[in-house]
């Protein structure tokens, strides 16, 4: 049987985690250790994901909000309600507006709700 198309989807169980995504969930969690008080976008019931399909290894919590690793320090990590692009909230280049807005997006149109409900139809087509 194909193992990719048995895991494509994020998991958070240990033995799925392909190559160096240990190595890396060791780092996300030493840098979680130290970090905690400063990755204040982070809440409760964090755990370690890795997705299969993009070998991405981030932390998420219960308000699906997610972190990864830049330069080895924990920073919020977003994906694009519009686009799909992926980057950093903060950072030395800001992508971002907010967790959900990239900035390409955000100085595209303004952000008005039937804007972001076109644009998400739109991308669901595209799909
Ligand atoms: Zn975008």
């Amino acid at each position: 049987m194909n193992k990719i198309f048995q895991n494509s989807q994020p998991t958070s169980d240990l033995s799925k985690f392909e190559g160096l995504a240990l190595e890396e969930a060791i780092d996300l969690l030493k840098a979680y250790m130290f970090q905690k008080r400063r990755a204040t976008f982070l809440h409760d019931g964090v755990r370690v994901y890795f997705d299969p399909r993009t070998k991405e290894v981030f932390l998420f919590d219960h308000r699906a909000k997610r972190a990864k690793l830049e330069y080895s320090e924990l920073k919020q990590w977003a994906i694009c309600l519009q686009c799909g692009a992926k980057g950093f909230v903060e950072g030395d280049e800001p992508r971002f507006m907010n967790d959900t807005t990239c900035a390409a997006c955000a100085s595209i149109e303004p952000q008005t709700r039937r804007t972001s409900k076109r644009l998400l139809s739109h991308q669901k087509r595209k799909a």
